[in-house]
């Protein structure tokens, strides 16, 4: 946002200023004016926690180099501790080995904290969906905020999902709680960590499947003589 622009969405309508020095001053309320100076803030130093899971990474990693730069959104910080973390990006396929760190990292960030579904995969499974090792979304988890597309999006698509997360900060008011819930509720619940009961197959009965294969192997011949 520019200065001209921050200083038009500053100014409040129900007060006139000339048209020429708009660019200049803005007459406004103090709740406007602080619910502008903490939005606008807070929308450029988003900072990520660093993590990737899969492909969707390297075009993550992308974005943070010189050719895309996401410094340019305030963004560029990405952080190794959750603590200091207020976007998750959750870029590749989510296994269920990793849903539970995944989980846990996302309670230890600190309000207010937004998550970013990059790619096919953490939006709905992806390629993978049927897989019996891979969960089907991660918003079957943790809250989402903005999806982004693709398989995987091209950095260029992650920006864009940057600024939509940008808008949706704008439009969050102090003097609605509703929309910043951190404020006076005290703290958050946690996000429950997943339990997922057992894999659809357990290799330690490996043996077990081998030996029944063998049955159905050993039939397939009979079924197919009854039959011509
Ligand atoms: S969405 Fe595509 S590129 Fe991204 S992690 Fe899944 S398979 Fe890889």
């Amino acid at each position: 946002m520019t200065n001209d622009s921050f200083l038009r969405e500053l100014h409040d309508p129900a007060v006139p200023v000339p048209e020429e020095l708009q660019s200049a001053i803005a007459v406004t309320s103090l709740g406007r004016l602080a619910n502008s100076v903490y939005n606008w803030g807070r929308r450029n130093s988003i900072w990520p926690v660093a993590f990737g899971l899969a492909c969707c990474a390297i075009e993550m990693i992308a974005a943070a180099a010189s050719r895309y730069d996401q410094a340019r959104f305030g963004m560029e910080v990405l952080r190794a501790s959750p603590r200091q973390a207020d976007l998750m990006i959750v870029s590749g396929t989510v296994t269920k080995k990793m849903v539970v760190p995944i989980v846990r990292l996302y309670n230890q960030m600190a309000e207010p904290k937004y998550v970013l579904a990059m790619g096919a995969c953490a939006s709905g499974g992806g390629p993978f969906k049927e897989g019996y090792n891979v969960v089907a979304g991660i918003d079957k988890f943790v809250p989402v905020d903005v999806y982004v597309p693709g398989c995987p999006p091209t950095p260029q698509a992650l920006l864009h999902g940057f600024i939509t997360l940008q808008k949706k900060i704008d439009g969050q008011s102090l003097a609605n709680a509703n929309s910043t819930p951190w404020y006076g509720r005290g703290p958050s619940d946690e996000v429950p960590l997943p339990v997922l009961g057992p894999d659809i197959v357990d290799p330690r009965q490996a043996y077990l499947l081998q030996r029944e294969a063998a049955a159905v192997s050993e039939e397939a011949p009979a079924e197919t003589e009854e039959l011509s």
